[in-house]
């Protein structure tokens, strides 16, 4: 590629000779692609995955603001360390405690959101070509991270009791055979995204003993882990085990994405490389909004807003399951006990991602399943969001998309019936 600029005209193409090989991976995630979509008003979106702020205290918000600004403003508009506010990283333990963790200040680390996390671990870890395991399916942002870091991704079968153990060990040995650095795991156990799912407590013990044997580091990513609907999930491998694991919890779901709070607990042997790695990537994370969530939970009742949540996002799921009894039953559906998420799977030959616009023009949007693997799996399936309209959108959500699905099953009974 030539070093000159190809003309005065302003292109896409214009510095494409100076990007770095890896930018190729960058590419619009089918999520982010959505998002202009979904915002019109008469779309029933179950698409991204955002909580429902407007279930939050405002007051409480505001007073969590003027209190900051009356006692603690010089040191809110001020540069923080790398590692994150001391007091909130405290406040932490006792959140992650809920959970059965012990962790200590100095192992803990505060983050722009666990999404940063993931990067930060992915850029300290992963060489071009070393491999990660994943969920099949997982997470689209932590997939896009691993992509970009040009790693080899390799999904592990999973089915409604989490990632299966033996899938586990037996694809890690074949990778190892192949000559593959496997460097971690990656999971989210409770109430995946996207699938619903919650991994067993009999299969993290043995998913624990596949990766010690193995010497791959488990990345435990749980956002969703509190906001369970009638029993809480089983114990956190971080509980587990403190040197195997990396845990990542997060604000975003509990209280705000937007405040961009989230924080990492390490196993020591990694904890100054990571603290090494956020500052040299952000410097320290925004005091500001680490201020709000410290104030926030020293004011309010925050247990009880995660109970308020709870309560709410378990109403949403029975309208989801419900409505979707009654409008597709012949769709396979997932039947997530926490979280955000449930997880269809249409028959083999039909494509959610032609059906998206089909789907829009009926007024609802959804994610295609191809946005949660990195090796083109997912066409049949459907990640629906069930936590951000109101209940009975849910519904009139899932009806609408049954007027897309519904004449494509039958089209597809059809046509076996000829053959
Ligand atoms: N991990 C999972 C499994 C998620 O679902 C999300 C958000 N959708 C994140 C990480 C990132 O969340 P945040 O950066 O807002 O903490």
């Amino acid at each position: 590629m030539s070093n000159t600029r190809a003309g005065t005209v302003s292109n896409f193409d214009t510095w494409k000779h100076a990007y770095a090989a890896r930018a190729a991976n960058l590419s619009v995630s089918e999520v982010r692609a959505l998002f202009a979509v979904v915002s019109r008003p008469e779309v029933v979106s179950l698409a991204g995955g955002m909580p429902d702020v407007s279930a939050l205290d405002g007051e409480l918000i505001e007073q969590a603001f003027r209190s900051l600004m009356s006692n603690r403003r010089n040191y809110a508009l001020q540069y923080g360390g790398g590692q994150g506010d001391l007091r909130l990283r405290e406040q932490i333990q006792e959140i992650m405690a809920l959970e059965g963790i012990q962790g200590s200040v100095e192992n803990l680390m505060i983050t722009t959101g666990s999404q940063h996390a993931l990067e930060l671990l992915a850029d300290l870890f992963l060489d071009q070509g070393d491999a990660v395991l994943v969920e099949a399916p997982s997470y689209v942002g932590a997939v896009g991270i691993f992509r970009h870091k040009e790693a080899h991704i390799e999904h592990v079968f999973t089915d409604d009791d989490g990632i299966s153990p033996v899938a586990l060990a037996e694809a890690a040995d074949r990778l190892i055979e192949q000559g593959r650095k496997v460097k971690l795991l990656y999971l989210v156990p409770n109430f995946a995204n996207p699938s619903g799912v919650t991994l067993t407590a009999e299969r993290r013990a043995q998913v624990l003993q596949v990766c010690r044997e193995r010497g791959i580091l488990i990345v435990e990513d749980n956002p969703y882990g509190l906001l369970y609907f009638d029993q809480k999930p089983p114990e956190a491998l971080r509980a587990m085990d403190s040197e195997g694991v990396v845990y990542l919890g997060s604000f975003s779901k509990i209280l705000s994405p937007g405040l961009r709070v989230g924080y990492v607990l390490a196993p020591p042997a990694i904890r100054e490389k990571l603290i090494l790695a956020n500052e040299s990537a952000i410097l320290s994370p925004a005091t500001f909004a680490q201020m709000m969530v410290s104030e926030y939970l020293s004011l309010s009742d925050w247990q009880g807003q995660i109970d308020t949540y709870r309560k709410l996002y378990a109403s949403k799921r029975d309208a989801a399951l419900e409505a979707l009894a009654q409008y597709l039953p012949r769709v396979q559906t997932t039947r997530p006990q926490g979280g955000f998420f449930l997880w269809l799977t249409l028959p083999e030959g039909l494509n959610s991602k032609e059906m998206l616009p089909l789907a829009v023009d009926e007024l609802v949007a959804y994610t295609p399943g191809t946005a949660f693997y990195g090796d083109g799996r997912g066409a049949n399936n459907i990640r629906i969001c069930f936590s951000h309209p109101t209940a009975e959108n849910v519904k009139v959500g899932i009806q609408r998309l049954s007027n897309v699905v519904n004449p494509q099953l039958d089209r597809l009974v059809t046509l076996q019936a000829k053959h």
